[in-house]
Order: C-alpha cells, then structure tokens, then sequence
C-alpha cells in the first residue's frame, strides 16, 4: 500500500491550528496585512510573514502565529472567508468579487457546463489572490468544492466516441 503524505503547497512543515488542531498552509505578510482589521493589525505581536492560514471549514480560526501563539478569528479579518462562512455574500472569487450569491443565481438560469465555463474564464484572468482571498492563494480549489456540493462537475465528463477495438 502507498501512503501519500499531506503537504502544503510550498512543502514547508505547518505548525497545527491551535484551536482546532489540524495543519493549514503558510501565508504571505502581504495577505495577513491586506486581510487584518486596521485594530488588529495594529497590536500584531508577531511579524505580519510569521502566520498561518487555518484551512478547516470548521474552524472559526483564520491566522494562527507560527508558534501558536497568536490566532485571529473571522471577527478580525476583513473578508468572510469561503471555507469558513456560509453566507450568500461570501465571495468564492475574491479577485473578480464574485459571491456563493451570484453563482446560486446563475445555477437557475446557466447550464453546468456554462456556468463551469463562466467561472474558468473568470479566475483565468487578472488575480490579486495574494491580497484580495484571505487564503493567500487561488480560489480555485475552494469553488470546486462548492459546485460539488450543489453536484456540478468540473470536468465535463466526455463520452468517448472513439471506436472500440
Ligand atoms: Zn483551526
């Protein structure tokens, strides 16, 4: 049997979550000091490059400090966070501000497979992911699994109409 480790997109080991225990992924300073509440940034303990994004849906806590001494919740952050916040006003592209809304809205009157289209072409253009998704890093991953959970593939899945041999 093989056994995939987890890893983090930049394979740095990622101190876990002190609220919730579970591993998230390094952020840029530029993220947390885009993201941070003006109060908050303001009695920042540790270096705005010393924090973590907490990846669990569950989890109310957005940046915890390397050493797990500092976390801030949602209540601090500027943007709701997609994992983390149901909201209908919670962006799923926060570079194009497009929101769980304007896709709910589009899924009653888009086919999947356009709507799929609408949003590849859409994230596929101009991005500011680093300061503008309180993740740090590209949407993608986080509207997938929306659109999964309301049964919308991806990848369209194409019947073969090669011969079979
Ligand atoms: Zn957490």
């Amino acid at each position: 049997m093989i056994f995939t480790p987890a890893h983090n997109e930049n394979e740095k080991p990622v101190p876990a979550c002190p609220a919730c225990g579970k591993s998230g992924k390094h952020v840029e300073a530029q993220t947390v000091n885009a993201q941070l509440k003006k109060e908050f940034k303001e009695q920042l303990a540790h270096g705005a490059d010393q924090f973590c994004f907490c990846t669990s849906p569950e989890c109310d806590t957005v940046y915890y400090s390397l050493d797990g001494t500092e976390s801030y919740p949602q209540s601090a952050i500027k943007s709701k966070v997609t994992i983390k916040n149901d909201d209908p006003s919670t962006p799923l592209c926060y570079c194009h501000k497009y929101t769980k809304q304007n896709a709910l809205d589009d899924m009653k009157t888009m086919e999947n497979h356009r709507l799929v289209r609408k949003i590849k072409e859409m994230i596929a253009g101009d991005k500011v992911c680093k300061k503008a998704n309180p993740k740090g890093s590209c949407c993608t991953m986080d509207i997938r699994l929306f659109l999964a959970g309301h049964n919308i593939p991806w990848d369209e899945k194409r019947v073969s109409l090669m011969p079979r041999f």
